[in-house]
């Protein structure tokens, strides 16, 4: 990291020099300039603002021996054993990484009688399982989960950890980077990984106006979330390859000031998330009753319907059902998007699915960047025809409009 220095001597024009900041950082507070908390460290005004007087000042670290850190680690997120996805599809990119940089990949599982399931990875691929099953481990709670993540990764030493943009790994990735003093990446969209070991963690920033690329060159590990849906699971080896070792830490370190009363398992419903094939209806469709034809179209294909922002703002599709930055991941086999113009925020949410049709009357909408298959035209003709093409499918999944 670094910060900016103002060489207040070398100011000339006092009021205008402030505009050279887009977000309004610039104040004088008791005549001296000073950058306030709308700084985004952008940079501008050292590379455009006046000669001298913003200067960049990188701050002093004590370097990391990157040597010392080996491997890709990856948590397993899980309810009592049972694996969540998102992990398989973290282990698959830490295989790709790891392969990059000639390291290993890890997979660290904490819980109560989960032995068994930890077997499971070693099937997919993972160098080293290490597994921590303990009684104390049978819910999440934070501070032992930390413990234990904590001292995996201080006998380990990885370079890189990733952790599934999930209610636990949201709350549990943040929490163990800060033991390490380090830097985290929440919601990447995309990994690579640099010669050097350091992890080029992409995600949208500035409201998704553009894709960041955020490195931690200083500081070990370096920490990533990803949602779900985001990369692709590994296929399952029949041969299970690399090593087991049970892990223990302290009983006291286990102790929390939460207690776990009672768990109540909620319903579960499948998702989007879960869709094989989905409809999406953009602002092209000019009212709420036009809906029925891409719940018509839906019906035929056993499709979920969904949404962008506006449709669901409008209150047009249900809120769970948006698809993008704002909203849900999706990676299903089909997606056919309807007047939807292709916005980065969208894009962001869907641009992993196995088949892309975009139907837009604008030949230059930027969907049609992302679609495998593109169909210019009026979804108001379009519609109707592909569903007078397709035969009824025998099990309905949304009702359609009536
Ligand atoms: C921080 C932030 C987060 C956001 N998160 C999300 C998010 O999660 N999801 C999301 O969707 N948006 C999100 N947005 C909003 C996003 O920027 C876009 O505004 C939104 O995706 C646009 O939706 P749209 O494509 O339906 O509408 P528009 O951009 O208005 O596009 C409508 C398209 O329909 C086409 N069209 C019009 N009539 C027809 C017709 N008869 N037949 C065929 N095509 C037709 C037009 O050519 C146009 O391309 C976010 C924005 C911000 C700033």
């Amino acid at each position: 990291m670094g910060h900016i220095i103002i060489h207040q001597d070398r100011i000339k024009d006092a009021e205008a020099i402030k505009a050279f900041c887009p977000f309004n950082a610039l104040d004088y507070v008791n005549e001296y300039l000073e950058i306030n908390a709308a700084c985004k460290m952008c940079k501008l005004c050292v590379k455009k603002g006046p000669d001298g007087v913003f200067e960049w000042c990188e701050d002093e670290t004590e370097g990391v021996d990157k040597a010392k850190w080996q491997g890709v680690a990856v948590y397993v997120d899980h309810l009592e054993g049972a694996i969540h996805p998102v992990t398989l599809e973290l282990i698959g990119k830490a295989r790709e990484l790891a392969a990059k940089i000639g390291h290993e990949v890890h997979a660290v599982f904490m819980g109560s009688g989960i032995r068994h399931a930890a077997e499971e990875l070693l099937h997919c691929g993972v160098d080293h399982v290490h597994v921590y099953d303990d009684p104390a481990l049978k819910h999440f709670r934070i501070e032992p989960y930390t413990a234990v993540f904590e001292d995996f990764i201080t006998r380990i030493q990885p370079s890189i950890v990733l952790v599934g943009g999930t209610t636990v790994g949201r709350s549990l990735a943040p929490r163990t980077a800060a033991r390490f003093r380090t830097g985290l990446t929440a919601d990447c969209t995309f990994l690579d990984v640099q010669e050097s070991t350091d992890l080029d963690q992409i995600r949208p920033a500035f409201g998704g106006n553009i894709m960041a690329h955020i490195f931690t060159p200083h500081h070990r590990p370096q920490f990533a979330t990803v949602r779900y849906k985001i990369f692709s699971a590994p296929e399952r080896s029949e041969t299970a390859t690399g090593t087991l070792t049970e892990r223990t830490v302290p009983a006291d370190r286990l102790k929390s000031g939460i207690e776990v009363l009672e768990v109540r398992v909620k319903e579960v419903t499948a998702g989007l998330e879960d869709a094989e094939v989905i409809i999406v209806a953009g602002r092209g469709v000019k009212k709420a009753s036009d809906l029925a034809m891409i719940h018509a179209l839906a019906a035929r294909l056993n499709a979920k319907v969904a949404g962008t922002r506006p449709v669901i703002e409008a209150g047009w599709v249900d809120a769970r059902k948006q698809i993008g930055l704002s909203g849900r991941t999706v990676k299903p086999r089909l997606i056919i998007t309807c007047g939807v113009s292709g916005a980065i925020q969208f894009v962001a949410g869907m641009n992993n699915a196995d088949c892309i049709i975009a139907i837009n009357t604008d030949p230059k909408a930027t969907i049609f960047n992302v679609a495998h298959y593109g169909i210019v035209g009026d979804l108001y003709e379009v519609l109707p025809a592909l569903v007078a093409c397709l035969a009824p499918a025998a099990e309905v999944l949304e009702p359609a409009f009536a």
